[in-house]
């Protein structure tokens, strides 16, 4: 009797597909399979086999196995399995997650062989206004073990003209070359830097691979070298035959710590990000599956991929929120990581200067290991921490008289200044900017929201809402504005204040051209003065020893934001970014503009110490049951009209209503309407998350069953970011 197979598909339903597999054909849960799929074929992953084949149905066979070994390992397919559970996404888009995109499109799993380019004619032979190919000639001569076909179409060259070079036998193909003994250089040329005292005694805290699963939390503060203590413990405790990962929030924005791990570990080092083509996906891909010992530093989407070897996880940075992916898929690469070493049995290191509260949270209940690193590597210091309050200050571009005064300062003194515009958490809150007043909701502890369109303040933990004032109602005066500032107006003025400084604005739209961060770094690390202006991207890991002076233009936004997570976000930030003065031999000096500097928690910043304001904090989530004391999922819905949206939503809350179930909403979503779409939210916050867990599955089963309105749609988010 044949046996039957239960499939899954890249597609977004909560259920799988029988097939029955036909003779001679013996399959494993992971393999990739191509079936018939209503008038076409489709690729699946098989997920179970001999199932009792359901009954009175007349099942569709098995096509074939795309090849005879399971794409995905189990231990790969527990992980997804696991995460599809927890964050209630479908199986099947949770197992193609895992493939790369030749993959889940049928393509065989063969490596794609890198072509090779030699020069072996003169561009003499070319007509005077082939520039390009001339160009790209005499780039490919320069290389004289051959250049690599995407290392040029990389170089902005394209395929078009090495073709053309290639037909007029300008250029050959050339044979793999050069590879390793490059990589020999970086091993010969690099003498890692003896840890301190205080980084050994951090080095020697953590656990080995041969100790099975342990979780560590390594809070060392901003320069205190955390990345050298990870270079000095995979060179201590992979062998030969091992693989480890190494997660980063985003490669592109700090190309030197790939350079650091290459530099150190040659040719195993591997990265993945998102601006790999098809075919280096693909490689990469195949390289982990196939056990080679890769040290890989990726972003989030590198902790799904199917390692057989993995021996280490490090996740750098662990607070920063870009781990949790937005949309559809919506898990936490950061504790998808610490599931993933629990099942391989290793340990996983989350290093941060300034750690999330749920992770110090686990350390602090003992389930993560705290180690401690609180000394700046090398001659280092700290830098000092200092609050001006810009209350009845003359501001321009953001920027306060003694702040203009303190860089003028900085650059005299040959040293280079940063500028901080806040943006993260951000939300519209009315503020007065001569008393600093907000408005409050009478009915909770939070303020009011300023919607602009409809000019009215709202309250988005109650149904309270009142018409936005053009005066501050408190004490009469007209500077009651959002909070909220610009790069390009604070740029306008430091450039006018500057004439003969260079101003460097560093944020998304600044940095969208390839390569132009590293054109910002470059500028930055020749040391001549200069000032740097910019959002968040300015606080991500760089180096900038030159720096002594970081201003921080408005430290308010997040300290009343509606969003539970701002003000955690906003000292996150505030200390990140502190972070990177003084890191060279001259001390550095950080000045925060408020209006606030009475904020208890403001003031806990100036002494620095990240873990006292962690405390802080989280007493205040547990006084407000919130995470992580509480489990908590947000269902959202979009649709045409805000009626539909809310519709949704609260048919749900009936389903939600359960012992040890809070429920908030439903509510417009902080932006209510995003491209013409009208957004609600309804929260769920748990005292228990098994119990979440159960429920949402069932919840999300009987919603699948329903229609909606064309346009609209549900979705779920567990362990949101955003509020
Ligand atoms: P973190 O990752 O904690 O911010 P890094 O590892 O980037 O810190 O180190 C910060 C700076 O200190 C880097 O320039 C690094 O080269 C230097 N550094 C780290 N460890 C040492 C050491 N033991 N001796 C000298 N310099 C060090
Ligand atoms: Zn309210
Ligand atoms: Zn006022």
């Amino acid at each position: 009797m044949l046996s039957t197979a239960r499939i899954a598909l890249n597609r977004p339903l909560r259920r799988l597909f029988d097939y029955l597999v036909p003779e001679g054909l013996t399959l494993k849960p992971g393999q990739r399979v191509k079936i018939p799929f209503g008038r076409q074929q489709a690729i699946g992953l098989v997920v179970e086999t001999d199932i009792e084949p359901p009954a009175g149905i007349t099942l569709k066979p098995i096509h074939n196995a795309l090849e005879d070994w399971p794409a995905l390992p189990v231990e790969t397919f527990q992980l997804l399995s696991w995460a599809s559970d927890y964050y209630q996404h479908p199986l099947g888009e949770c197992l193609f997650t895992a493939l790369p995109p030749a993959l889940r499109r049928g393509r065989p799993a063969i490596e794609k062989a890198e072509d090779w380019w030699q020069a072996c004619g003169s561009g003499a032979a070319l007509p005077a206004n082939a520039h390009k190919q001339k160009t790209l000639l005499n780039w490919i001569a320069q290389h004289e073990q051959g250049a690599k076909g995407s290392d040029i179409t990389k170089a902005g060259f394209t395929r078009p003209q090495l073709k053309a070079l290639s037909d007029k036998e300008l250029i050959q193909a050339a044979t793999p070359a050069g590879e390793t003994s490059r990589s020999q250089q970086y091993k010969e040329t690099v003498t890692a830097p003896k840890l301190s005292a205080a980084q050994l005694e951090a080095a020697s805290q953590l656990p080995v691979p041969a100790d099975g699963f342990s979780a560590s939390l390594l809070y060392g503060i901003t320069g205190s070298g955390k990345t050298e203590i990870y270079l000095h413990y995979l060179k201590q405790n992979l062998t030969a035959q091992d693989q480890a990962l190494v997660l980063v929030p985003e490669i592109n924005l700090t190309p030197q710590t790939v350079a650091r791990f290459q530099r150190y570990f040659g040719e195993r080092i591997l990265v993945w990000h998102s601006a790999l083509n098809d075919s280096e996906r693909l490689n990469a891909w195949l390289k982990i599956r196939n056990g080679e010992p890769i040290i890989l530093i990726g972003t989030r989407s590198a902790v799904l991929l199917p390692f057989t070897a993995l021996k280490t996880l490090i996740v750098d940075e662990e607070h920063d929120s870009s781990y949790k992916q937005g949309e559809g898929f919506r898990y936490s690469g950061r504790d998808v990581a610490v599931y993933r070493a629990h099942l391989n049995r290793c340990p996983v290191i989350l290093g941060s200067a300034t750690p999330s509260l749920e992770s110090y949270h686990n350390a602090l209940g003992g389930k993560y290991q705290l180690i401690r690193l609180e000394e700046r590597a090398g001659e280092a210091l700290p830098p000092t921490i200092s609050l001006l309050d810009i209350r009845s200050r003359p501001l321009e571009g953001g920027l306060s008289r003694p702040a203009l005064e303190s860089i003028r300062q900085t650059l005299d003194s040959g040293s280079q200044a940063l500028v901080f515009v806040n943006r993260r958490g951000f939300a519209p809150v009315m503020m007065c900017f001569d008393c600093g007043h907000m408005v409050e909701c009478p009915r909770c502890d939070t303020r009011l929201t300023y919607h602009r369109r409809d000019r009215a303040m709202r309250c988005h933990h109650c149904d309270y809402q009142a018409p936005a004032t053009e005066t501050c109602p408190k004490c009469n005066s007209e500077a009651f504005k959002p909070v909220g500032q610009g790069t390009e107006q604070t740029e306008d003025i430091l450039a006018a204040s500057f004439p003969d400084t260079p101003v460097v604005r560093v944020d998304r739209d600044s940095t969208q051209r390839k390569g132009s961060i590293q054109s910002i770094l470059k500028q930055v690390n020749s040391g001549k003065p200069c000032i740097l202006v910019g959002t968040q991207m300015l606080a991500k890991g760089h180096d900038f020893p030159n720096v002594t002076l970081v201003v921080v233009i408005n430290a308010d936004g997040g300290l009343f934001s509606v969003d539970f997570r701002a003000p955690e976000q906003l000292i996150q930030i505030l200390l990140q970014v502190s972070g990177r003065a003084g890191r060279g031999t001259k001390s550095g000096k950080v000045v925060v503009q408020t209006c606030h500097s009475d904020h208890p928690l403001l003031r806990t910043l100036c002494h620095g110490r990240y873990l006292d304001m962690a405390d802080q904090l989280l007493e205040e989530r547990e006084g407000g049951q919130l995470p992580p004391f509480r489990a908590m999922a947000i269902f959202r819905a979009e649709a045409d009209t805000m009626e539909q949206s809310l519709q949704i939503l609260d048919n749900i809350k009936p389903l939600a209503s359960a012992p040890g179930i809070e429920i908030w909403g439903p509510l417009p979503a902080l932006i209510a309407r995003r491209a013409d779409r009208h957004r609600a939210q309804l929260v769920l916050n748990a005292d228990n998350r098994r119990r979440l867990n159960r429920l949402l599955t069932g919840i999300c089963q009987s919603l699948e069953q329903e229609k909606y309105p064309k346009g609209a749609k549900w979705m779920i988010d567990v362990d949101p970011q955003e509020t």
